[in-house]
C-alpha cells in the first residue's frame, strides 16, 4: 500500500490571488526575515500578504511526513503558483490517499501560500506538505541556497496532536544554533519526550528530517513542522537543511533479562527481575534491561484513562470496605466463561490474582501514583452471570489542583495516565533498571527452540541484544495495516486506529513467524475496543467527545438518512458505522448544546455549518433532498413522542428546527489494540501451541501473553493496568528466580 505513488498535479485557476510564503505565527528578532515584513506578526489564515517576485520556473521542496520525506513541486511565474505536484507517497495510503492528496494539492492552489488547512486525520503530512511548498516557494522568491540564513532568533506555530505548539529558533549564517520550545499545550507526559528529545536530535544533526519521536509523533511533527518554518524565515533553503539521517551496525550487548517494551506489564517485569516478587528495596543483582519503543515508559498505561482495580489488600480496598479474594476471583470467572475452559489456565490464574495486592501494594510504596483516596466501588458484568458485579477500583485525579478527574469531562489523555507514566519511570531509574529508549525490538534471535536475544534498532544504529531470559511485554496486538490483513481483515477494515502506544504486535507476529499460533478473542472480550470517535489524532478523547457519546441527536449515513436508534452510542453504534464505510454525520441545530464545540472541531476538519440544510448536504456531501426529508421525519416523530423509525425515545432526540445548521463528522474507531494474543504455560513462558512445548528462556506478559489467562484482564475499569501490572511482576519474577535458581 506504501509504495503506491502518489503524484498530483493541480493548474493555477485564472484570477487566483498572490500569496506570500507560508504563514505561521512569525515574530523576527534581530534582522527581518526574507519575505516577511519587518515588525510583522502574523498567525494562521490571515497571513496571506500579497507579494510576488518569484522567479518563474519549478522548484521542488521537501517535508517531513509521518513515514519520511514528502516534497512539492512548484511551478511559479513571477506572481503566482501556477501548478503544484505532491509527492507523498511513502506515507500511509489509507489516511492520505488520493483525494487527501487532492485535497492537499488544491488548498495550495487557492491559497497561493503553505498556509492551508491541512486535511483532518493526516496532520502529520499535511504538516509535511505546508513544510515542502514552503521550502520550494522560498527558492523560487529566491531566499537561502549554500545553506546561508541570515542569524537572528525566529518563532513559529504549529498545530500539535491537540493544541498549537510555538518554537524559537537561534541561527547563526550557518547554523541551527539552538531549539526551544516555549509553548505547547499537548498533553503532558508523552508530549514532554518530543519536547525533550527532537530539539537536541534537530540541533545535532543540523537538520530537520530527523526523525520523529516514537510515541509523540504529532507533537514532533509540529516543532518540525515550526523549525522549518523559522528556517524558512531566516531565509534558509529547506533543502539544505534536509540531510536525512541513516541507520548504521552498532555494538551488540549481553544483559541478564531483557524486557521487550517498557508499558504497563514490561514495566513490572523488569523492577520485578530487578528486585523481588513484592518490588521492594531488593536488588536482585542482575542486569535488567527495558527496549521502548517510544521516546517514554508507559505505553498505554502513560495514555490511560487512569483507572487501576485492586480486589482486596490494598488502601483502596480498605477504603470502599469491599474486597474479593484471590480465589473467588478466578472462581466466578471461571463460572462464567466454561467455554473457555480449554485455553484458560486454571494455575496461572491463580497465580496473577494472588499476586495483585503485592504488586499494587509494592509500587505504592516506591511512591507509585496512586491512593487509597481514589477509590471508589466499581461494578461489572463480567464477573458474576446476569449481575452488575461490586469490586474496587480507582479513578485517578488528573489534575490535582482542581481534583478533577480524567473522566469527569470526557475521557481524556491528559488524565492519570501521565502521573502513571512519570512516577514508573523514576521507580525504574532508582531501581537501577537500564532503559533504551526508541529502540525497536525488530525480531527474536533463535537457536533451534531457544530463545537468546532480540535483533534491535535505533535511529542511529542497529544490533543484537543478547540475554538469559527474554520477557515479551509488546501489549495486545496492535491496529496497523500488517496487523489487521494477518489476523482480521474483514472486521477492521473500515475503522481508524487511534495514535497510540507504538504497538504493532511484535509478539503476534514473531510466533506467527516460528509456525506457532496465537489467541483471538477480540469478539468475546472487547470487540477490538471499537467505540464512536472523530479521527486518528482525536479519537474519543477529551470534553468534545461528549458530542456524540452523549448528547442527543441525530445520525445520517453517507446517504443523508438515519440508520439506527441514536441512543444506543457504544460497540453496537461503532460496528453499525464500520458497516456503513466507517463514517457517519450527527445533524444538530443552533440551540443545540453541541454548538460550543463547532469551532475546535472545524479547525480539525470535522465539522460544517450551513443557513440552510440544503447547503450544509452539499458540505458534507450528501444528497440534500434525502437529509431535508430524513430532517423532517424526525421532527416531526418527535413533536409527536418519539421516533417511529428506530424507536428512540424523544427525550433521546433533539429536533433539527433552527439555522444555522451543523453536521459533525463521527468515526468508528479502535483506542486500543485487538486482543490477540501469544499462549503461555503457567509460569508465562511462551508456548508456540496452547499447551504446546515451551520455547526456552521466552516469556510474555500483560496483553501479549495474556492467550491463557484473558478473563482476568478483561473484568473492568482499571482491570487492564492491574492485570497487566501483575503478570509482568509474574514474568519478572519467573525470570529472576530460573536465573538466580530460588
Ligand atoms: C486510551 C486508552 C485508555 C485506557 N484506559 C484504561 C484504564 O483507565 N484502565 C485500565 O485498566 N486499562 C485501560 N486501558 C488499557 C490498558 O492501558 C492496556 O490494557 C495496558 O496498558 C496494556 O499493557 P501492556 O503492557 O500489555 O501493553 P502496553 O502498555 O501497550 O505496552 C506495550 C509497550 O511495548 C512497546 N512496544 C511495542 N512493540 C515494541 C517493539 N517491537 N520494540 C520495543 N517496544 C515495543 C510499546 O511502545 C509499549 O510501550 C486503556 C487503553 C487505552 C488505549
Amino acid at each position: 500500500m506504501r509504495t503506491m505513488r502518489r503524484v498530483l498535479s493541480v493548474l493555477c485557476a485564472a484570477g487566483m490571488t498572490v500569496g506570500l510564503l507560508a504563514g505561521c505565527s512569525a515574530q523576527t528578532e534581530g534582522t527581518s526575515a526574507p519575505g516577511i515584513p519587518e515588525s510583522s506578526e502574523t498567525s494562521g489564515t490571515e497571513t496571506g500578504e500579497v507579494q510576488g517576485g518569484y522567479m518563474p520556473g519549478t522548484y521542488t521542496g521537501s517535508g517531513t511526513g509521518m513515514h519520511g520525506t514528502v516534497t512539492a513541486t512548484i511551478t511559479v511565474d513571477e506572481n503566482s503558483i501556477t501548478n503544484v505536484e505532491l509527492d507523498v507517497s511513502g506515507e500511509d495510503a489509507d489516511r492520505v490517499g488520493e483525494s487527501a492528496a487532492q485535497t492537499l494539492a488544491s488548498q495550495i492552489m487557492e491559497a497561493q501560500s503553505a498556509d492551508i488547512d491541512g486535511v483532518s486525520g493526516a496532520t502529520v503530512t499535511s504538516n509535511g506538505v505546508m513544510a515542502a511548498v514552503e521550502d520550494a516557494l522560498n527558492q523560487a522568491a529566491g531566499n537561502g541556497g549554500d545553506g546561508q540564513m541570515t542569524a537572528g532568533t525566529y518563532r513559529a506555530t504549529a498545530h500539535g496532536a491537540k493544541h498549537d505548539l510555538t518554537v524559537e529558533v537561534t541561527v547563526s549564517e550557518n547554523a541551527i544554533e539552538s531549539v526551544n520550545v516555549v509553548e505547547s499545550d499537548d498533553s503532558p507526559y508523552v508530549s514532554e519526550a518530543a519536547i525533550g528529545i527532537l530539539p537536541q536530535r534537530i540541533i545535532d544533526n543540523q537538520s530537520v528530517a530527523v526523525d520523529a519521536v516514537t510515541g509523540a509523533t504529532m507533537t514532533s511533527s509540529a516543532i518540525l513542522s515550526a523549525v522549518s518554518d523559522c528556517l524558512v524565515q531566516a531565509g534558509a533553503n529547506l533543502g539544505d537543511w534536509s540531510k536525512e539521517t541513516s541507520v548504521t551496525q552498532g555494538e551488540d550487548v549481553t544483559v541478564d533479562v531483557l524486557v521487550v517494551g517498557g508499558g504497563t506489564s514490561g514495566s513490572t517485569a523488569a523492577l520485578a527481575a530487578k528486585t523481588d516478587s513484592s518490588l521492594s528495596d531488593t536488588d536482585s543483582g542482575l542486569d535488567v534491561m527495558i527496549v521502548e519503543a517510544n521516546g517514554y515508559i508507559g505505553g498505554n498505561m502513560a495514555i490511560c484513562g487512569g483507572y487501576i482495580a485492586s480486589y482486596f489488600g490494598t488502601s483502596l480496598n480498605e477504603e470502599t470496605g469491599h474486597s474479593w479474594t484471590a480465589d473467588t476471583l478466578v472462581d466466578s470467572l471461571e463460572d462464567l466463561y466454561p467455554q473457555y475452559s480449554e485455553v484458560i489456565n486454571d494455575n496461572l490464574m491463580r497465580n496473577l490474582a494472588e499476586l495483585t495486592d503485592d504488586t499494587l501494594n509494592g509500587l505504592m510504596n516506591r511512591g507509585f501514583y496512586l491512593t487509597g483516596s481514589d477509590a471508589y466501588l466499581a461494578s461489572s458484568s463480567r464477573l458474576v452471570a446476569g449481575e452488575a458485579a461490586p469490586y474496587t477500583s480507582s479513578s485517578v485525579i488528573a489534575d490535582p489542583q482542581t481534583g478533577e478527574r480524567s473522566g469527569d469531562n470526557g475521557y481524556d489523555i491528559y488524565g492519570g495516565g501521565a502521573f502513571f507514566g512519570q512516577t514508573m519511570t523514576d521507580i525504574l531509574n532508582d531501581a537501577g533498571v537500564e532503559i533504551r529508549y526508541e529502540t525497536t525490538a525488530t525480531s527474536l534471535i533463535m537457536d533451534g527452540n531457544t530463545c537468546t536475544g532480540v535483533a534491535v534498532q535505533d535511529h542511529e544504529h542497529s544490533y543484537n541484544i543478547y540475554a538469559d531470559k527474554i520477557i515479551l511485554a509488546t501489549g495486545y496486538a496492535g491496529f496497523d495495516d500488517e496487523t489487521i490483513s494477518m489476523y482480521l481483515p474483514e472486521v477492521y477494515g473500515n475503522v481508524i486506529g487511534a495514535e497510540t502506544a507504538a504497538n504493532q504486535s511484535f509478539a503476534q507476529k514473531q510466533i506467527t513467524g516460528l509456525g506457532g499460533e496465537v489467541n483471538d478473542v477480540h469478539e468475546a472480550i472487547s470487540d477490538g475496543h471499537i467505540v464512536l470517535g472523530y479521527n486518528s489524532t482525536l479519537a474519543h478523547y477529551g470534553e468534545e467527545h461528549l458530542l456524540y457519546s452523549s448528547m442527543p441527536g441525530m445520525f445520517v449515513n453517507t446517504e443523508g438518512q438515519r440508520f439506527a436508534d441514536e441512543t444506543d452510542r457504544g460497540a453496537g453504534m461503532a460496528m453499525t458505522i464500520a458497516g456503513l464505510g466507517g463514517k457517519c454525520y450527527m445533524i444538530f441545530d443552533s440551540t443545540h448544546e453541541g454548538v460550543r464545540f463547532y469551532d475546535f472541531l472545524a479547525s480539525n476538519g470535522l465539522a460544517w455549518s450551513a443557513d440552510t440544510l440544503e447547503e450544509l448536504a452539499e458540505q458534507i456531501g450528501v444528497p440534500a433532498e434525502n437529509l431535508t426529508a430524513t430532517v423532517e421525519q424526525y421532527n416531526t416523530d418527535y413533536e409527536n413522542g418519539g421516533d417511529t423509525v428506530f424507536g428512540t425515545a424523544a427525550e433521546n432526540m433533539s429536533p433539527v428546527l433552527t439555522g444555522p445548521y451543523y453536521a459533525v463528522q463521527v468515526n468508528a474507531i479502535s483506542t486500543g489494540g485487538i486482543d490477540i494474543a501469544v499462549y503461555t504455560d503457567e509460569n508465562l513462558n511462551v508456548t508456540l501451541t496452547n499447551g504446546g512445548e515451551p520455547i526456552e528462556n521466552l516469556y510474555a506478559c500483560g496483553g501479549a501473553g495474556s492467550g491463557n489467562c484473558f478473563t482476568l484482564l478483561n473484568i473492568g475499569l482499571g482491570s487492564h493496568v492491574v492485570g497487566c501490572m501483575t503478570s509482568g511482576v509474574y514474568a519478572g519474577s519467573m525470570a529472576r528466580e530460573a536465573i538466580l535458581g530460588e
